[in-house]
């Protein structure tokens, strides 16, 4: 029995789409749990990049079944639009294993209403920077009770009434923000098309992975976002509406805690930060542009820049404890590259001293709780080709094992470039200790 949750273990973006890929290799099954298409996983396969929002990254596998859990916000256009391009892209017969949970909530267009016009009447510094897909006010039907259900696609009269009571809800909300709501009518016709092909994916999911996880099979939680954007662990109010750590992943997807043998937390080797909220360690000089060209570091949703700055290691412990992490997927080390001298957050300066736990509550309080750094060396040499952790240049290696020791979690897998082979493998929690690919 071997199943695996895959989470990110900063503010998302970790590469969590190549990591998965590489795991989903070996493994059967692939869950997405929480979140919604905000998740924007860019995998590259060959020379072509791929981006899916919505899907597993799993999906790019021939003979992976893939699930949408019910922890999960759906919107029904989206999936199809998902499901079609890579249709054109060559990847056939997707619908065939792609199992969609009936209690999963759907994004509809009033959702992705609220969500723009809240962000836009807001001061911009007080701006969750939310990808304004719809996700937050489609959790908050959820939550509010007033949300409508996959399951509830295959019967649109009664979904018409869903809708009907939820635009009921919304629309003192769309008053106050000069926003005119779309009518039931309005909502429900469009969803006739997608309806009747989301239908025939539909099935108890929470039954199918606990089925598969007894018969054997390798099954993969693939998490969204990253810990410091979970609703309950995050730098809250700057966080995403759903539970991102590990634990989502039970209620996620329907399945106890201890059917879950293995946490990997993806982690770059710096760190990124899309949208508003605090972050201590960013960097507003040359350092920080150098990141972001050298790492790409631009949104694959809305395409935004995104902030960078050194690795928190505190921040790094944090995940560690509340997602119970077994090992850590290291990401983009390639980019470090070029560095005379590397940076490490070790601790925090605080009014109750120097901690080494992350004073989540205290981070946006730059006056107050400020970063240790501790320097390391840089190296110069490219890692594109490296695939042991030997041939990587010697403060390369210490810089991972530093991390390593600072987190107090051992690293499984190291990423030194985009691409599949651009891997360190060092452990596999499929099959222990394993081989570069
Ligand atoms: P995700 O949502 O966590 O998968 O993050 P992104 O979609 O933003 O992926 C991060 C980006 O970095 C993608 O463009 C990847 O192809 C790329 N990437 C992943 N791992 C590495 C790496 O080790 N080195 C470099 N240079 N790029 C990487």
């Amino acid at each position: 029995m071997s199943a695996v949750v895959i989470v990110g273990a900063q503010w998302g973006d970790e590469g969590k789409g190549k990591v998965v890929d590489i795991y989903m290799e070996v493994a059967d099954m692939v869950v997405r749990y929480a979140g919604g298409p905000n998740a924007g996983h860019t995998l590259v396969v060959g020379d072509e990049k791929v981006i899916v929002r919505l899907l597993p990254s799993g999906i790019l596998r021939d003979g992976t079944r893939c699930v949408l859990g019910q922890g999960m916000v759906i919107d029904p256009g989206v999936l199809i639009g998902e499901i079609d391009e890579l249709g054109r892209r060559g990847y056939k017969g997707l619908e065939a294993r792609l199992s969609i949970s009936d209690r999963a909530h759907l994004i509809l267009p009033y959702h992705i209403l609220i969500d723009g016009l809240r962000e836009e009447s807001v001061r911009a510094d007080k701006a969750i920077g939310t990808t304004k897909k719809g996700i937050g006010p489609a959790y908050e039907d959820k939550v509010r009770r007033t949300g409508v259900r996959a399951g509830e696609l295959r019967d649109l009269d009664r979904l018409a009434s869903r809708v009907e009571s939820a635009l009921e809800a919304w629309a003192p909300v769309a008053a106050a923000l000069g926003g005119k709501l779309p009518s039931v009518k309005e909502v429900v016709e469009p969803l006739e098309e997608p309806a009747r092909r989301i239908v025939r994916m539909l099935d108890n999911t929470s039954m199918l992975v606990e089925r598969a996880i007894r018969d054997g099979a390798r099954v993969m939680f693939e998490g969204a976002q990253g810990t410091l954007l979970d609703v309950d662990h995050g730098t809250y109010p700057f966080v995403t509406s759903s539970s991102a750590v590990s634990g989502g992943a039970a209620i996620g997807a329907g399945v106890g805690p201890n059917r879950i043998d293995t946490v990997i937390g993806i982690t770059k080797a710096y760190t990124t930060r899309v949208g508003g909220g605090p972050f201590p360690t960013e960097l507003d000089d040359a350092d920080g542009r150098h990141l972001r060209e050298a790492g790409a570091e631009f949104g694959s949703v809305t395409g935004r820049p995104r902030r960078t700055g050194w690795i928190d290691l505190p921040g790094l412990r944090y995940a560690a404890r509340v997602n119970g992490l077994d090992g850590l997927a290291l990401t983009k080390l390639d980019v470090l590259t070029g560095f005379e001298r590397i940076k490490v957050c070790v601790a925090y300066e605080t009014p109750n001293g120097r901690v080494e736990d992350l004073p989540i509550d205290l981070l946006d309080e730059p006056q107050v709780c400020r970063p240790v750094y501790e320097e390391l060396q840089g190296w110069t040499e490219p890692l594109e080709a490296v695939r042991t952790l030997d041939e990587l240049p010697k403060a390369a290696r210490a810089y991972v094992r530093y991390l390593e020791e600072g987190a107090g979690v051992p690293v499984y897998l190291v990423s030194v470039g985009p691409r599949r082979r651009e891997t360190i493998m060092l452990h596999n929690p499929f099959f222990g200790r394993a081989a570069a690919p």
